[in-house]
C-alpha cells in the first residue's frame, strides 16, 4: 500500500508516520529527511539542497522524482508512507507515471488541515520549549516563506488527488491521539 501524508509544514505528517510505522509497520519515506541527511554527509545532493532548504524554497523537480524513483524500486511490495512527497503537479504527475511503470499506485492522500496562524503558534512554542530554533529552516520567517510555496505550489495537490478519489481530509488541529485514531480508522478500512 502507497500512502501520502499532505499538509502543510509542520502539520504533523512527520510524527502521524511514526505512529503509523509503529501501528502498522509502513515505511517511512520522508524526502526531508533524506534531504537532511544529504546535508549531514555533504554528498553532491546534501550541497545542491543546503541553501534551498535554510532559504524555505524546493529543491527541484527533476531530482526529487529521481530520488523518490531509486527509493520506490528498491522497496517492493512494502506498505510505504510518502511524507513531503509530491510538493509540486509537476512530482504528482511524475509520481502518477513512474508508479503506473512500476505497476503500483497509490492507494490513499491523506490531508491534514492545519491554519497558518496555528503553524506559527506550534512553532513559536517549540522554540520556547527549546530554547532556540532546532533548524536552519525552523524559524517563523522561514515558515512564512514555507506556507507561501505550500498555498503556491503544493496545495493544489488538493483538488487533484480529490478528483481521482484519494484524498481523505482530516482536521489536523485536532489532539495529536485524535488524528491519530482517525487516520488509524481509515487505514483499517483500507485493509479490510
Ligand atoms: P520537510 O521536512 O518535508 O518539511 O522538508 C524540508 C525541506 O526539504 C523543504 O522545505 C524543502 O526545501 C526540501 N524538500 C523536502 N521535500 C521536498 C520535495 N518533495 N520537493 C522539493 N523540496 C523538498
Amino acid at each position: 500500500m502507497i500512502l501520502i501524508l499532505f499538509g502543510p509544514p509542520g502539520a504533523g505528517k512527520g510524527t502521524q508516520s511514526q505512529f503509523l510505522q509503529r501501528e502498522f509497520g509502513f515505511v517511512h519515506l520522508s524526502t526531508g529527511d533524506m534531504l537532511r541527511q544529504a546535508v549531514k554527509d555533504k554528498t553532491p545532493l546534501g550541497q545542491k539542497a543546503e541553501s534551498i532548504m535554510a532559504a524555505g524554497k524546493l529543491v527541484d523537480d527533476e531530482t526529487m522524482l529521481g530520488i523518490i524513483k531509486e527509493k520506490l524500486q528498491s522497496m517492493d511490495d512494502k506498505n510505504i508512507i510518502l511524507d513531503g512527497f509530491p510538493r509540486t503537479m509537476k512530482q504528482a504527475t511524475g509520481l502518477a507515471e513512474m508508479l503506473a511503470a512500476m505497476n503500483k499506485k497509490i492507494d490513499r492522500v491523506i490531508e491534514l488541515r492545519v491554519d497558518d496562524a496555528a503553524l506559527v503558534t506550534r512553532l513559536e512554542n517549540r522554540i520556547k520549549n527549546s530554547g532556540a530554533a532546532v533548524r536552519a529552516d525552523d524559524t517563523p520567517e522561514t515558515l512564512m516563506k514555507r506556507l507561501k510555496i505550500y498555498h503556491a505550489d503544493t496545495a493544489p495537490l488538493i483538488p487533484f488527488y480529490q478528483a481521482s478519489g484519494l484524498l481523505v481530509s482530516l482536521d489536523g488541529m485536532q489532539p495529536l491521539a485524535q488524528v491519530s485514531q482517525a487516520i488509524k480508522q481509515d487505514i483499517e478500512k483500507l485493509l479490510r
